[in-house]
Protein backbone atom coordinates (compact mmCIF):
# COMPACT_ATOMS: atom_id res chain seq x y z
CA UNK A 1 0.00 0.00 0.00
CA UNK A 2 1.60 3.29 -1.24
CA UNK A 3 0.64 5.57 2.01
CA UNK A 4 1.11 9.03 0.31
CA UNK A 5 -1.73 8.13 -2.89
CA UNK A 6 -4.48 10.10 -1.63
CA UNK A 7 -8.05 10.14 -3.90
CA UNK A 8 -11.53 11.70 -3.53
CA UNK A 9 -15.15 10.65 -3.85
CA UNK A 10 -18.00 12.61 -4.41
CA UNK A 11 -21.73 12.75 -5.39
CA UNK A 12 -22.79 14.49 -8.33
CA UNK A 13 -23.38 17.79 -6.85
CA UNK A 14 -19.75 17.49 -5.12
CA UNK A 15 -20.99 18.47 -1.46
CA UNK A 16 -20.70 15.11 0.04
CA UNK A 17 -17.18 13.87 -0.28
CA UNK A 18 -15.23 10.78 1.11
CA UNK A 19 -11.12 10.78 0.94
CA UNK A 20 -9.30 7.94 1.23
CA UNK A 21 -5.46 7.60 1.56
CA UNK A 22 -3.66 4.57 0.18
CA UNK A 23 -4.37 2.09 -1.75
CA UNK A 24 -7.85 0.12 -1.43
CA UNK A 25 -7.71 -3.76 -0.24
CA UNK A 26 -9.98 -5.04 -2.25
CA UNK A 27 -12.13 -3.83 -5.53
CA UNK A 28 -15.22 -5.28 -7.21
CA UNK A 29 -17.68 -5.67 -9.18
CA UNK A 30 -21.40 -6.81 -8.28
CA UNK A 31 -24.38 -7.81 -10.57
CA UNK A 32 -26.59 -8.30 -8.07
CA UNK A 33 -30.30 -6.48 -8.24
CA UNK A 34 -29.92 -4.41 -5.06
CA UNK A 35 -26.60 -3.05 -7.07
CA UNK A 36 -28.95 -2.55 -9.93
CA UNK A 37 -30.93 -0.24 -8.79
CA UNK A 38 -28.85 1.49 -6.52
CA UNK A 39 -26.36 2.67 -9.91
CA UNK A 40 -29.18 2.71 -12.08
CA UNK A 41 -26.37 0.54 -13.99
CA UNK A 42 -25.92 -3.00 -15.22
CA UNK A 43 -23.62 -3.71 -12.09
CA UNK A 44 -22.18 -1.82 -9.01
CA UNK A 45 -18.28 -1.29 -8.37
CA UNK A 46 -17.12 -1.28 -4.81
CA UNK A 47 -13.98 -0.03 -3.78
CA UNK A 48 -12.81 -1.17 -0.01
CA UNK A 49 -10.53 0.98 2.43
CA UNK A 50 -9.66 0.75 5.93
CA UNK A 51 -11.93 3.10 7.94
CA UNK A 52 -9.07 4.47 9.27
CA UNK A 53 -8.02 5.39 5.85
CA UNK A 54 -10.82 7.39 4.90
CA UNK A 55 -12.23 10.98 6.30
CA UNK A 56 -15.99 12.12 5.15
CA UNK A 57 -17.28 16.09 4.65
CA UNK A 58 -20.55 17.51 3.56
CA UNK A 59 -23.57 15.96 4.97
CA UNK A 60 -24.63 12.61 4.31
CA UNK A 61 -28.50 10.52 4.07
CA UNK A 62 -28.48 7.12 5.33
CA UNK A 63 -30.32 3.98 4.00
CA UNK A 64 -29.88 0.82 5.80
CA UNK A 65 -30.96 -2.23 3.91
CA UNK A 66 -30.40 -6.02 5.04
CA UNK A 67 -28.44 -7.92 1.84
CA UNK A 68 -29.17 -11.63 1.40
CA UNK A 69 -26.69 -13.28 3.43
CA UNK A 70 -29.32 -11.31 6.38
CA UNK A 71 -27.02 -8.37 7.53
CA UNK A 72 -27.38 -4.71 7.17
CA UNK A 73 -25.72 -2.38 5.19
CA UNK A 74 -25.57 1.09 5.30
CA UNK A 75 -25.58 3.16 2.69
CA UNK A 76 -24.67 7.43 2.74
CA UNK A 77 -25.59 9.55 0.11
CA UNK A 78 -26.06 12.73 -0.66
CA UNK A 79 -29.45 14.38 0.56
CA UNK A 80 -29.31 17.00 -2.26
CA UNK A 81 -28.81 15.01 -5.46
CA UNK A 82 -29.01 11.27 -4.40
CA UNK A 83 -25.35 10.16 -5.33
CA UNK A 84 -24.20 7.15 -3.16
CA UNK A 85 -20.57 7.72 -1.87
CA UNK A 86 -20.31 4.49 0.09
CA UNK A 87 -21.41 2.43 2.63
CA UNK A 88 -19.94 0.34 5.48
CA UNK A 89 -21.54 -3.44 6.27
CA UNK A 90 -22.28 -4.92 9.62
CA UNK A 91 -20.60 -8.24 8.87
CA UNK A 92 -17.21 -6.25 8.46
CA UNK A 93 -17.26 -2.74 10.48
CA UNK A 94 -13.32 -1.96 9.59
CA UNK A 95 -14.08 -1.57 6.08
CA UNK A 96 -15.71 1.40 4.26
CA UNK A 97 -16.87 0.24 0.70
CA UNK A 98 -16.89 3.28 -1.95
CA UNK A 99 -19.07 3.43 -4.98
CA UNK A 100 -16.31 3.00 -7.54
CA UNK A 101 -17.68 5.77 -9.85
CA UNK A 102 -17.49 8.38 -7.37
CA UNK A 103 -13.57 8.58 -7.69
CA UNK A 104 -14.32 9.49 -11.62
CA UNK A 105 -10.72 8.57 -11.37
CA UNK A 106 -9.11 6.12 -14.17
CA UNK A 107 -6.54 5.19 -12.07
CA UNK A 108 -7.79 3.09 -9.32
CA UNK A 109 -6.96 -0.52 -9.75
CA UNK A 110 -9.53 -2.71 -11.71
CA UNK A 111 -11.56 -5.25 -9.71
CA UNK A 112 -10.26 -8.60 -9.05
CA UNK A 113 -13.48 -9.84 -7.51
CA UNK A 114 -16.82 -10.22 -9.33
CA UNK A 115 -20.13 -10.93 -7.01
CA UNK A 116 -23.75 -12.20 -8.36
CA UNK A 117 -22.15 -13.35 -12.01
CA UNK A 118 -25.35 -14.93 -12.27
CA UNK A 119 -27.13 -12.05 -12.59
CA UNK A 120 -25.01 -10.32 -14.95
CA UNK A 121 -26.45 -8.74 -18.05
CA UNK A 122 -25.22 -10.72 -20.91
CA UNK A 123 -24.37 -8.34 -22.74
CA UNK A 124 -21.88 -7.09 -20.45
CA UNK A 125 -19.06 -9.04 -22.05
CA UNK A 126 -15.18 -8.08 -19.69
CA UNK A 127 -12.35 -9.30 -21.34
CA UNK A 128 -10.33 -6.74 -18.82
CA UNK A 129 -11.56 -9.50 -16.27
CA UNK A 130 -11.00 -12.81 -18.01
CA UNK A 131 -8.99 -13.77 -14.87
CA UNK A 132 -11.72 -12.44 -12.23
CA UNK A 133 -12.29 -14.58 -9.15
CA UNK A 134 -16.18 -15.43 -9.39
CA UNK A 135 -18.57 -15.92 -6.27
CA UNK A 136 -22.33 -16.70 -6.68
ZN1 LIG B 1 -24.67 15.67 -3.96
ZN1 LIG C 1 -24.67 -6.19 -5.27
Amino acid sequence: MDAAVSRRAACACGQLALDCRGEPVRVSICHCHDCQRRTGAPFGWQVRFPAEAVAPSGEAAHFRRTADSGRAIDFRFCPRCGSTVWWTMDRDPGLVVVAGGAFADATLPPPSVEVYAARRHGWTAMPALAGIESHP
